[in-house]
């Protein structure tokens, strides 16, 4: 009989979450499960009649133990079909050599059906691998595509948890549970079959037996889990109060407010309640044994006193080998009727799994390629903003009738208190968002109607949160531009301000730079994002200057590298430092969504106004603090 596992009854069990979330099943989602197996379908059915194939082998063993018993005993070794033939043949009527092929045959038997397993295993894992790699490819193109929204709400564990552990859950499913309802359902059915071959009395008195080994274990097995959960709980708690009052700012607290034996009874308390637990659990674990041990043992026995009877008072046909197969046979029953009546659980669990795999499939683009979309032979670089209007949620507008032009070649500094939504100006140019009224134009055309990857390619952003990652400072670079000579590389980062610097490191242009470009310094990281926006090399240039002050060594490097990369492009600048506003053609002053002035530092200074208070307030103390630094330097 198989060993009953507390663990594996409490398989069987939703969590109060997952009951909450249960998926609803329908006819659509079903078929749309079934779209990923189709490619797979020779495949599947390969697999399907290995398992079949491989549990009636595992099965006929038993029948064959009872052939050995009778061989053994002397009697008539009844084994019908071609495999009886087969043995009679082989064995004539000798009850030794019967014996001996008997064990021939089984053995061979669990050859061959461990040899099927093999097979099928393989099989079984190439398709839910193959089905995984298909959902895991087709979902990563899906999220490239969708919009910067969505990443900026989204938590970023959830997106990371569904491209992976979600899907890897699907393939658990497929490799787990098609093959344990297909192989239990066969194992249960070649078992009921060849017991109720034998003797419809005893395969009766064997079902019969059946629920008393499966109730047991559900309901002890629902209690167990029950248990578990309930002391899971408690020990978060546990690990929640020593997080809080072992830290240093905790122990200062309990010490500062003396909460020493309030904290301690807190402690004392959960502590005591998780032994409690404990203890019940082991101990439903201990009646859970003892109640499947018993029935584990009554059923053999019923089976023995009924087919005695049978034989001994009434007469019966069957041999001592025929009751021995019906024993054995009896275990087949047992482990399959479990077995499904958990896979209800996991069946649901994995439709879950599905169902939030489907959920990010299902989310909008939002901002895709229009079907008629244009791509331009070249690109001049006029910028227009043409009564812009743009809300990031339905009732808050944040920009307002926005309206201007930026020429080719020329620059245009975005300047406006904190939240005014300058930021959002700049995100409507790549189209990181959509305009909500009015339009944004390129070149006369409406960026909407323009193909999404033209437009990117031809816009180079520097933001003030440089994006770099985990690699070298040359593979850095070469996001830019993938297939760009060392020798530009070098140039771009001349241009940049950066390149002695880099020269300076042990390793160069092959130096790691950490997460994020975290050995670098905020100055070095800013220069490096310069260097590549040079590299890229566009008509059309946003530059989000950093609000962070840095040294006035710092600054200067960067206004140094900012000079050439603004040349002969159209610029969009939100500026923080007065050098870059008093060099741009035109200033927009925002405020609340709103352009409320125009014009140059020159016209803006004397008009008393949101950019005369800017220019009091922010740019002439940062020229003041750095002309300070400077001094101080000298
Ligand atoms: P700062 O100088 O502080 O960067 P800003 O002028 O660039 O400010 P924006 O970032 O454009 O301002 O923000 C304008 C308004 O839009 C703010 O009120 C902000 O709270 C809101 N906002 C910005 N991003 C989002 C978003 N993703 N979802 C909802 N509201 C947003």
């Amino acid at each position: 009989m198989p060993p009953p596992g507390g663990p594996r009854g409490a398989r069987g069990f939703l969590t109060p979450e997952e009951k909450q979330n249960r998926p609803k099943i329908t006819a659509k989602l079903l078929k749309r499960i079934f779209s990923y197996l189709t490619p797979y379908i020779p495949q599947l059915l390969l697999v399907m009649a290995a398992i079949i194939v491989s549990s009636f082998f595992s099965i006929y063993p038993s029948i064959l133990t009872g052939g050995m018993v009778d061989a053994i005993a002397g009697g008539v070794v009844r084994i019908s079909g071609p495999v009886g033939a087969v043995i009679r043949a082989v064995a004539g009527n000798d009850a030794f050599r019967t014996l001996l092929t008997l064990i021939g045959a089984s053995f061979a038997l669990f050859i061959i059906s461990n040899l099927i397993n093999i097979a099928q295993s393989y099989l079984n894992a190439w398709i839910a691998q193959h089905i995984t790699f298909d959902m895991k490819n087709a979902l990563y193109a899906h999220l490239q595509k969708m919009p910067h929204r969505f990443f900026s709400t989204s938590k970023q564990g959830d997106i990371i948890t569904r491209m992976t552990s979600d899907a890897d859950g699907v393939q658990q499913t497929i490799t787990g549970t098609l093959t344990q309802l297909i192989s239990n359902s066969s194992t249960l059915i070649i078992a009921l079959i060849a017991m109720y071959r034998k003797s419809w009395i005893l395969a009766t008195v064997g079902v019969i037996m059946v629920p008393f080994f499966v109730i047991p274990t559900k309901t002890v097995g629902k209690k167990r889990w029950e248990l578990t959960r309930r002391s899971q709980e408690k020990n978060d708690e546990i690990n929640q109060i020593l997080n809080e009052t072992l830290s240093v700012s905790g122990q200062l607290l309990v010490k500062l407010f003396t909460a020493e034996e309030r904290e301690y009874k807190k402690y004392f308390e959960a502590n005591k309640a998780r032994v409690a637990l404990s203890l019940r659990e082991s101990m439903v674990g201990r009646w859970f044994m003892f109640a499947i041990g018993t029935f584990t043992n009554i059923g053999p026995m019923l089976i023995y006193l009924v087919g005695g009877l049978l034989v001994l008072r009434y007469g019966g046909d069957l041999t001592v080998g025929d009751i021995t197969i019906m024993v054995s046979l009896l275990s087949r029953l047992y482990m399959p009727v479990n077995s499904l009546l958990n896979i209800q659980v996991d069946m649901i669990r994995s439709m879950a799994l599905f169902t939030r795999l489907f959920d990010y499939f299902d989310m909008k683009l939002e901002i895709e390629n229009a079907p008629d979309a244009v791509v331009p032979a070249d690109v001049t670089g006029n910028l227009r903003f043409e009564d812009v209007t743009f809300s990031y949620e339905p009732d808050k507008q944040i920009l307002k009738d926005v309206s201007f032009e930026v020429k080719p070649g020329r620059s245009v500094a975005i300047v406006g208190p904190s939240g005014a939504g300058k930021s959002t100006i700049i995100n409507l140019i790549p189209r990181l968002y959509d305009v909500t009224g009015g339009s944004v134009e390129l070149d006369g055309t409406d960026i909407r109607k323009l193909d999404l990857n033209f437009l990117r390619r031809n816009i180079g952003v520097v933001n003030q949160d440089t994006y770099l990652f985990n690699g070298t400072i040359k593979e850095n670079l070469l996001y830019a531009k993938p297939d760009a000579a060392d020798s530009e590389l070098i140039d771009a980062c001349r241009d940049a301000n950066i390149h002695d610097f880099i020269e300076s490191l042990s390793n160069g242009y092959d130096t790691v730079i950490g997460n994020r470009g975290i050995k670098l310094s905020g100055g070095e990281r800013q220069r490096l994002s310069i260097a590549r926006a040079i590299l890229k090399d566009t008509k059309i240039l946003i530059l989000d200057e950093a609000t962070s002050s840095l040294d006035s060594i710092s600054e200067s490097l960067i206004q140094d590298a900012i000079d050439p990369l603004l040349r002969g492009r159209t610029s969009i600048v939100i500026a923080h430092r007065l050098s870059t506003v008093m060099s741009a053609d035109e200033i927009l002053v925002i405020s609340d969504g709103v352009i409320v002035e125009r014009g140059t530092h020159r016209e803006l200074v004397p008009l008393g106004g949101v950019y005369t208070e800017l220019y009091e307030t922010q740019f002439r103390r940062a020229l003041e603090e750095q002309e300070a630094a400077r001094s101080a330097g000298a």
